[in-house]
């Protein structure tokens, strides 16, 4: 890996080269490297592209394809679960859309999130575009067939939009400059771009999803914005937890700000150690847990990364999400807490490493006395 996919510069050695295998964004093993490089220009963290990308989000990449039903769970409130594209949704419609717009969800996939939008407000015209023809079905019925389009853009939308959103697309491409410049072309002036893309600095295990190819600091983030003609309305971390939310307006480019490059790309380097830390705590556990009946807590993410690790299955993960409980996951049952065999000797916990010891407070009271497994860079 040569340059920085944003600015360009030549970049130095990786921050962190772990061997196969890799965990893509769908919680699948790929028999990949992983390596991450971070920019000191303008602070940009990245790994190489996936061998074919284009062939991988055509055909393989088919997110919440399973069922109409099927939503990646946001949280868990008093009222009951929130799904993401619900949150999604809300964060969309707290900016400002014109009355009867015209919206464009870029990457659409189904476009579950601008239904969402749709919904509460049924003035706005509804615009899909994606790589992959996968999603026909779910938009029929409901958008007009010359509101959709698949791998290419028609030059009739160039300048009519008055918001392009794209919801965990940019960290997807081998290109991030010229997608959004795309997004840019489709805005009206004064029009709105609305994207949210993973902050590694607020969930770091996301330098570690193998087709998160970009990971993007704030400084980063600015100078993409600005290299695709936009203005920046807002970057804010925290409105969806883990993730950026980005708003940046179609009109005269602006100046770029004074967020330093290299002070990002040193933030990166302390959480690609963090990292490693945590691979080798994973390693060094795997012969201890061969021998034990053993649950993973969490069927996400980070429990397919404890899984990546260690040398015998656990006997079941354990999650709260609905969705996932009561089927498998990597051949292994998954269930809630509490409906876990009542001869377990350990639980790993694979969380977060930033919320973990927090999220398992209230585990006394499901877990009885089965001992808790945490695992630290220390
Ligand atoms: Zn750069």
């Amino acid at each position: 890996m040569k340059s920085c996919r944003i600015c360009l510069s030549a970049l130095g050695e990786p921050l962190l080269s772990v061997s196969a295998p890799a965990l893509s964004s769908l919680s699948t093993l790929l028999d990949l490297p992983t390596t991450i490089f971070a920019c000191t220009t303008c602070g940009h963290a990245q790994s190489p592209d996936l061998p074919d990308l284009q062939a991988f989000y055509d055909t393989d990449y088919k997110i919440s394809l399973q069922s109409d039903g099927h939503d990646q769970l946001y949280e868990l409130t008093d009222d009951g679960p929130v799904f993401r594209t619900q949150h999604q949704a809300r964060l969309v419609l707290d900016g400002d859309v014109p009355q009867g717009g015209r919206v464009l969800d870029f990457g659409s996939g189904k476009a579950a999130t601008l239904q969402a939008i749709m919904a509460q407000r049924p003035d706005l015209s509804p615009h899909v575009f994606d790589v992959s023809r996968d999603y026909v079905e779910h938009w029929r019925g409901w958008i007009s067939e010359k509101s959709q389009a698949s791998y290419d853009l028609p030059a009739s939308w160039d300048g009519t939009m008055d918001l392009v959103t794209a919801h965990f697309v940019l960290e997807h491409v081998a290109d991030p400059v010229a997608v959004l410049r795309d997004m840019a072309r489709m805005l009206k002036l004064g029009g709105e771009a609305f994207f949210l893309v993973p902050d590694p600095e607020a969930n770091s295990g996301d330098l570690l999803v193998v087709d998160h190819i970009n990971h993007f600091t704030r400084p980063a983030l600015e100078r993409l914005v600005s290299l695709s003609g936009l203005e920046v309305r807002s970057i804010e971390s925290g409105g969806f937890r883990g993730a950026w939310t980005v708003r940046a307006v179609r009109s005269a480019p602006a100046d770029l700000a004074n967020a330093s490059g290299a002070q990002a790309a040193a933030s990166i380097g302390a959480l690609t150690d963090l990292w490693a830390g945590i691979l080798d705590a994973m390693t060094a556990a795997a012969p201890d847990l061969a021998g034990q009946r053993y649950a993973i807590y969490g069927a996400g993410f980070y429990g397919t990364l404890a899984l990546s690790r260690m040398q015998e299955q656990p006997v079941c993960f354990i999650d709260s999400n609905p969705h996932l409980a009561g089927g498998t996951h990597l051949g292994i049952p998954v269930v809630m807490p509490g409906s876990q065999p009542s001869d377990l000797t350990q639980i790993v916990v694979a969380l977060n490493p930033a919320i973990a010891k927090e999220a398992m407070k209230g585990a006394a009271d499901w877990a009885a006395d089965v001992p808790l497994r945490f695992f630290t860079a220390d």
